[in-house]
């Protein structure tokens, strides 16, 4: 289902009149952690003003540590949707557990699959069910096809509303956090309709990456960005290191909108 073999043209998510896929250039930013209220209406004004639709930041975090901040759950998701709604932003944020989907759903305007749970192929059949579009972030030890063929439980339960999205592998090298693998969006994009975008945040781990990545992985034909953004990352309850701030990432948006124009 999610193949070029089962459906030719590229496909476009239209939600709320933002679309994905296809020419359009989706742009997701915000905190990695939803951290407090003013600290979203923050980075959602800057982000906005930057030219970004979609705010995205965790409630339910995956950490490497059961005894690093978790997140705010619900609290989060209120503030995301208030936020959101006050800019007239999309929201995504992330779906740990099938337990808590209608929860994230009364929320979000696109459901999160992280890395860590890729192959959590029992989550991947319930968003499969819902009726809310999803992204689906490539596994840090995921094959392309291993990626490709998690997209299709989505698609096989009747969501086809599904976004990819590379986010780095494991790779021996230890100057990064991931290796971004930008390839995997051309080769991506031979093989599936399905809109793919890259994530340099989670993909590099470094601030001083993201700008550069971005403008390759657009260069590369990737249909739209997922940045963490946050203006003072020293403070950040996690992945401050690879936060850039307001103003890089206007800087950013401009780059890109360079470079999307002559593509
Ligand atoms: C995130 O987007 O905050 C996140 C945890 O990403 P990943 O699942 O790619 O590690
Ligand atoms: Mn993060």
């Amino acid at each position: 289902l999610v193949s070029k073999d089962f459906k030719k043209e590229p496909t476009v998510i239209n939600i709320k009149g933002v679309k994905i896929g296809g020419k359009h250039i989706a742009v997701m930013a915000g905190p990695c952690s939803v951290e407090s209220r003013e600290l979203l209406f923050e980075v959602a004004d800057s982000i906005y003003k930057a030219g970004a639709r979609i705010l995205r930041g965790g409630a339910f975090k995956p950490r490497t540590s059961p005894y690093s901040f978790q997140g705010l759950g619900e609290e989060g998701l209120k503030y995301l949707r208030e936020v959101a709604d006050h800019y007239g932003m999309l929201v995504i944020t992330e779906l740990m557990d099938p337990r808590d989907l209608d929860l994230v759903a009364k929320y979000a305007d696109i459901l999160q699959i992280g890395a860590r749970n890729m192959s959590n192929f029992r989550l991947l059949k319930e968003v499969g069910k819902a009726k809310v579009p999803v992204m689906l972030k490539r596994g840090m030890c995921a094959t392309i096809k291993e990626f490709l063929m998690a997209a299709e439980y989505i698609a096989s339960e009747g969501n086809y509303d599904i976004i990819l999205c590379e986010r780095g592998i494991r790779s021996f090298d230890t100057e990064t956090r991931n290796t971004l693998d930008l390839a995997a969006v051309p080769v991506i994009k031979n093989a599936s309709h399905l809109p793919i975008i890259v994530d340099p945040s989670h993909g590099t781990g470094r601030r001083d990456c993201i700008l550069p990545m971005a403008q390759a992985a657009i260069a590369a034909g990737a249909d739209g960005l997922m940045v963490e953004v946050h203006p003072r990352p020293s403070e950040a309850l996690s992945d401050g290191d690879q936060s850039i701030l307001p103003e890089n990432f206007d800087v950013l948006m401009r780059r890109v909108r360079v470079i999307a124009a002559t593509l």
